[in-house]
């Protein structure tokens, strides 16, 4: 599939980065499939993750992506997952290139302002857990 699935993480909502965001994304060639904001309760953020439960931040990251308003959006382009994951940078955003959006926008290696999925297999699994058959077109 051509399509992704990311998050703009609540750090980002806090510190008002929401829109910058989504014109980068927008920017950088993405169609928006579908697009929400919602808030994860923390059992539902536990069952986000849970691919993750067995690491040490398991629980701070539970927490905090349950901590505020999220936007949950499924976007496509050719070779979706790897573009994004270039336009959002690394994980540490001390470590992201220079004008990804970790690097202009995130907090720390855990506050990273945004989510991209890290395969095709996933990024339907976590567009699903989010957006019903309707919602995707
Ligand atoms: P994502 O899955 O959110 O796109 P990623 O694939 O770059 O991020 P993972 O290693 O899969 O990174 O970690 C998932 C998320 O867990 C990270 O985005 C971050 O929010 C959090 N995280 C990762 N490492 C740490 C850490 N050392 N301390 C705290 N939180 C962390």
């Amino acid at each position: 599939s051509n399509r992704t699935f990311t998050m703009i993480k609540p750090d980002a909502m806090k510190n008002g980065h929401a829109g910058a965001i989504l014109d980068k994304i927008i920017k950088g060639g993405f169609r928006i499939v579908a697009l929400k904001q919602t808030h994860l309760s923390e059992v539902k953020a536990g069952q986000f993750y849970e691919v993750h439960k067995e690491r040490p931040f398991y629980g701070e990251l539970v927490e905090f992506m349950s901590s505020g308003v999220i936007i949950a959006a499924i976007l496509e382009k050719e070779n979706a997952v790897a573009d994004f994951r270039t336009l959002i940078g690394a994980t540490d955003p001390a470590k992201a290139d220079e004008g990804t959006i970790r690097k202009l926008f995130a907090t720390s290696v855990g506050e990273n302002a945004v989510h991209g999925s890290d395969s095709e297999e996933n990024a339907k699994i976590e567009g699903d857990f989010f957006f019903s058959g309707l919602e995707q077109f």
